[in-house]
């Protein structure tokens, strides 16, 4: 891409996010006893009307050089709570997980708008996860382990997202005041001896901390039998469902569960 295009993408992503033309999708996840759906995970999508979907790999980094993650990243937060508490109100409780940048972590407005918009809803808070991952987390710990902490006090879940990829250390899962451990996928879809152990390492730990383990990524039925049979607890990816338009999610709800 050169300049030109970007500095003109990077102008209509700015006009995108203030006109509300960033929108959200929902990916199910199911529990792996029952084959249920219990959670959704909210995706950010953007339809560029002449370039057509522009993914979120290169539309949220941009946002977040360019200082409209907080405004994007509040907007999901806010379809995502109030999905969650429809969802709730109309009898079939779905846990609601929003990814939250680093530099969203860091914004004191971040927090409170949290906290004000759940109550302000009424959603029980054990409805709504915050997705975060372990590398940004190391840029500022002191602070960011306080503020995850407070969330934690105040009944929201914390997931630790993308664990195996990269440079992730199972101690690391212990010291933060996390509810989950997201295994991405180049865990789930790898199927060598090793991996299966760092995956049966991680169950071990998560059930001593009483920590919630989801694989992600899971593409194939070998894959889900396989995170299934090591104890992972629920299971995200295009075997169960790709993201979905909020209509298409809630009609999946009426399905029957998911064949275990
Ligand atoms: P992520 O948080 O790890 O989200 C999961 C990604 O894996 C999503 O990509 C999802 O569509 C994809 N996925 C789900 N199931 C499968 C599968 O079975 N196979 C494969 N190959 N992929 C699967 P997506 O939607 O392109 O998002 C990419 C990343 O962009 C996300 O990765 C997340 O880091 C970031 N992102 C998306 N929306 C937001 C947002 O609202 N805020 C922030 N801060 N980041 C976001
Ligand atoms: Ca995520
Ligand atoms: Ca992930």
């Amino acid at each position: 891409m050169t300049l030109m295009d970007d500095t003109t993408l990077r102008s209509e992503l700015r006009r995108a996010v203030i006109g509300g033309q960033i929108t959200a999708a929902y990916q199910p996840q199911i529990d792996l006893a029952s084959g249920r759906i219990v959670a959704a995970e909210v995706l950010s999508r953007w339809y560029h009307p002449r370039l057509g979907a522009i993914s979120p790999g290169t539309f949220i980094p941009m946002a977040e050089e360019d200082d409209l993650i907080i405004e994007l990243g509040d907007s999901m937060l806010g379809e995502g709570s109030s999905c969650a508490i429809d969802w709730f109100e109309r009898g079939t409780p779905i846990e609601v997980s929003v990814n939250v940048s680093a530099f969203q972590l860091a914004a004191a407005r971040f927090f409170e708008r949290l906290v004000e918009r759940s109550d302000y809803l009424q959603l029980p808070h054990g409805l709504l996860t915050v997705e975060i991952t372990e590398s940004q987390v190391i840029s500022d710990m002191p602070f960011v382990v306080r503020r995850l902490e407070r969330l934690r006090e105040l009944g929201f879940n914390i997931a630790i997202d993308d664990f195996g990829a990269g440079h992730s250390s199972v101690s690391r899962v212990v010291e933060l005041p996390v509810t989950e451990v997201k295994l991405d996928l180049s865990l789930t879809q790898n199927s060598s001896p090793a991996s299966s152990a760092l995956i049966a390492a991680v169950v071990k730990i998560a059930a001593a901390r009483d920590l919630r383990v989801v694989a992600e990524g899971v593409e194939t039925r070998r894959q889900l039998d396989r995170v299934r049979s090591i104890g992972c607890d629920r299971a995200q990816g295009y075997l169960i469902a790709k993201p979905l338009s909020r209509d298409d999610f809630e009609a999946r709800l009426d399905d029957a569960p998911f064949a275990l």
